[in-house]
């Protein structure tokens, strides 16, 4: 769930929490250029379902987090929630001229649930596959976010 709207940004330092209040997940407050903040909370469907605990539960924590750490006062939210899927089988990612590349194939990282530099590659893979003709493959774009994050991959 997030929301993105008009906000007279005083702290202009984005903040991550993760696994608050049990989350299998994170949610974020992330000030952008122009007087916009986005915020918002995730969490992996299974996560939300084996803790009893449901995302809008968390949204509201989240809102009264924002309110008392003075980040966001006297805002009246409406978020928009939003699913995807992230890493799994995806040993089938073209049938003929047919190609699945990003959301549509499910490339997004398992940890971090990141999905935009696997979408890029995999659109460009595909590209490159109907020029010239070749193989298309996802297999080697990272299922995971932390590695790179923490200096453990290039
Ligand atoms: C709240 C939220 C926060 C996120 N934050 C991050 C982040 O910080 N970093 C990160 O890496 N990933 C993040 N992700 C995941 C990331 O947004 C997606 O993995 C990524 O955008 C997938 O790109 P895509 O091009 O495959 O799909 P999309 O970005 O969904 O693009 C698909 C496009 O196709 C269009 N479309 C759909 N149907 C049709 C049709 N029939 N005809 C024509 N057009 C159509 C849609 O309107 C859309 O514009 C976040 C996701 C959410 C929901």
């Amino acid at each position: 769930m997030e929301e993105e709207f008009p906000y007279p940004v005083a702290d202009t330092a984005c903040r991550l929490w993760f696994f608050q209040h049990s989350l299998r997940g994170y949610a974020w407050y992330v000030p952008k250029a122009g007087g916009y903040v986005n915020v918002g909370v995730g969490s992996t469907a299974d996560g939300l379902w084996n803790s009893g605990q449901n995302l809008k539960h968390h949204w509201e924590l989240l809102t009264r987090k924002l309110e008392a750490d003075g980040l966001v006062t006297g805002h009246t939210f409406h978020p928009i929630g939003h699913s995807y899927y992230v890493r799994g089988d995806v040993s089938q990612p073209r049938i003929g001229n047919a190609f699945l590349a990003g959301d549509a194939l499910g490339l997004a990282t398992r940890d971090m649930g990141e999905g935009i530099s696997a979408a890029i590659q995999s659109g460009l893979r595909a590209a490159d596959a109907i020029v010239t003709g070749g193989n298309y493959s996802v297999d080697s774009i990272p299922r995971y976010s932390l590695p790179a994050l923490l200096g453990w991959r290039g």
